[in-house]
């Protein structure tokens, strides 16, 4: 595909395939299961205003965001469903979640009445989600004082308790027994107000390994996050997942260059040709998100065939070996993480080079790069 960019450096988004991973997922989970697609992090880097008003479109029933600034994004972009801010919050943020009729993670009971107060300024109820803490050891309520938070904010008036919801800590791994243990500590928190005579809001606490492993976090809701962008939460999981990465990021060879034996390459001469070596230069670098421990690490795709790095990542500019591959041209595409022919460079890989996890490497990727949806 060519396209006129301002720079030879972009991501491009396949819609297919976020279609194939939303379909996936409808598959997989109860048909009263209601998904609450994790567009945090401008989409964990693949552009909330674009992802968004696709996964609405294909029946995504709810939105969750990470701060409320996330939240408005998305109305912009014309979401009118229910958006759940999934973090606390500073009460410099409050009246952006009144402004954006968002629906606010509430995870203390002064978090409660200030939103309750605000509420009553603005003549609106204030949605919440309460938070309890089952093991995740982030935010929320302990699960013993979830009943007493929940009668609480039951009294005020400008306050709807429309959700209550836990986050797993370990789903990820092979061994569920913790994840188990956090169920059943949501579970008998959640039959305490059962038992106080109350109907319960929605309820939720399922996440993208959950989804894949662990039935029993059906609730409501459930809450993908990458399995939506095709990326497996881990390698550790109990069952296959048939998803689609939808990412790729891409850019093209600026130049080719030889270079004699014994040549040093980079920042710090920490490359050193042995023979004569044929080069590409990358206009990329770390101020893309192509992360610099990958230098003299990672690899590309070239013409089919994977070319090593070379040398430092820069902070603009990469170099890469191209000595084994034929017919490499100014102008070729290179990919950095996808597809090309037969060969794949996954952000999983460049992520395990990394000592991170794929997660980290597709959200920091530049919101400078332009992104083309396909
Ligand atoms: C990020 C997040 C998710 C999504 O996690 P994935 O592993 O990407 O599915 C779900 N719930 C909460 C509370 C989160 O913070």
């Amino acid at each position: 595909m060519r396209v006129e960019l301002k720079r030879p450096a972009w991501i491009e988004i396949d819609f297919k395939a976020l279609e194939k991973n939303y379909n996936f997922i409808r598959s997989r989970i109860d048909k009263k299961t209601k998904i609450a697609a994790v567009v945090k992090a401008n989409a964990y880097g693949h552009g909330a205003a674009k992802i968004a008003p696709k996964l609405s479109q294909l029946g995504v029933e709810y939105f969750c965001v990470s701060s409320p600034d996330e939240g408005i994004e998305l109305r912009r972009a014309g979401i009118k469903k229910p958006i759940l801010v999934l973090a606390e919050v500073l009460e410099t943020q409050y009246s952006e979640i009144v402004k954006g009729d968002l629906t606010q993670a509430a995870a203390s009971l002064e978090t409660i009445s200030a939103l309750d107060k605000l509420g009553a300024k603005a003549k609106k109820k204030v949605k919440v989600h309460l938070v309890v803490d089952t093991g995740m050891g982030r935010i929320g309520f302990f699960p013993d004082q979830l009943n007493e938070a929940y009668q609480l904010a039951k009294k005020l008036k400008n306050i709807k308790i429309d959700g209550i919801f836990s986050h797993l800590a370990r789903a990820d791994e092979k061994d569920k027994t913790y994840s188990y243990q956090q169920l059943q500590k949501f579970n008998s928190a959640l039959d305490n107000i059962r038992e106080s005579g109350f109907k319960l809001p929605l309820i939720h606490i399922g996440n993208s390994a959950a989804i894949i492993d662990l039935k029993e976090s059906f609730l409501d809701l459930v809450r993908p996050g990458i399995i939506l962008y095709g990326l497996l939460p881990s390698k550790n999981l109990n069952n296959e997942a048939a998803l689609t990465p939808i990412l790729s990021f891409k850019t093209r060879v600026v130049q080719l260059r030889q270079l004699s034996a014994g040549s040093a390459i980079g920042y710090g001469s920490t490359y050193k040709t042995e023979n004569k070596e044929k080069l590409a230069v990358l206009p990329i670098g770390y101020k893309d998100g192509y992360p610099r421990l990958l230098s003299n690490q990672g690899e590309v795709l070239i013409n089919g065939q994977r070319a090593p790095i070379r040398g430092r990542v820069c902070m603009g500019q990469t170099i890469v070996s191209v000595d084994h591959i034929k017919n490499v041209e100014v102008g070729d595409e290179v990919v950095l993480i996808g597809k090309q022919g037969e060969k794949e460079i996954s952000a999983a890989e460049i992520a395990e080079i990394c000592g991170t996890i794929n997660y980290e490497i597709v959200c920091n990727l530049s919101e400078r790069l332009e992104k083309i949806y396909v």
